[in-house]
């Protein structure tokens, strides 16, 4: 017989990957960069979510840059955000927990191979929105759509513009804090966060 537990409405929380789950902007990507073009650019000079605010150049060359990365064996070695697997360990026995990320669906093997590393069969689903394709192959999607067909209902991220796409949906979001996503006034439904002991406590 189905216990009434099973049958119990499960939370649905969707989580971004870069820099919510493990470390990207900050570490990896920012040492791949300095050791590739001599600069010396550290996590407080990230005050944008867009490179090429930071670096210089066009956006299409801020992305052939993540792209490059991302193949690279730098990636692989992405580390965890800090509590990020204990705080997910416990959210995930009484909510469903789905990935939504920016990257491209051609970054799913690499993916799962870094998020493996750190929180082996935690996750329910991963969407990859193709934020960065650069042909028509892959269909680009907002986070926003993809977070109201699985009937997200909160979602936890560190770009302000998937915040707010998110968040014009009706949908609350946590902002994990970062240099690059600090604003004067957030809108209703986004609440800063600085920890994953924090969004534990919130959530919990
Ligand atoms: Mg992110």
């Amino acid at each position: 017989m189905a216990s009434t537990d099973n049958e119990s409405h499960r939370r649905i929380i969707g989580i971004d990957i870069d820099d919510v789950l493990i470390s990207t902007h900050s570490k990896p990507l920012n040492d791949f960069y300095n050791a590739k073009f001599g600069t010396s650019w550290k996590k407080e000079d990230y005050h944008s979510h867009n490179l090429e605010e930071v670096w210089g150049g066009t956006r299409e060359e801020a992305v052939d840059i993540v792209n490059e990365y991302l193949n690279s064996q730098e990636h692989d070695k992405s580390p965890a955000i800090e509590y990020a697997k204990e705080a997910i360990t416990q959210l995930a026995k009484h909510n469903s927990l789905v990935l939504v990320t920016a990257r491209n669906q051609d970054m799913e093997e690499k993916t799962l191979t870094i998020l493996n590393t750190h929180f082996i069969g935690i996750f329910n689903k991963i969407y990859f929105t193709n934020q960065f394709v650069k042909d028509s192959k892959a269909e680009k999607r907002s986070k926003s759509s993809v977070c109201k067909e699985l009937g997200v209902e909160i979602f936890i991220d560190d770009a302000l513009h998937n915040a707010e796409d998110i968040a014009s949906v009706g949908i609350p979001v946590l902002l994990f804090d970062q240099p690059w996503n600090q604003t004067d006034t957030l809108p209703p439904l986004i609440t800063r966060v600085h920890s994953w002991k924090e969004i534990l406590k919130k959530l919990s």
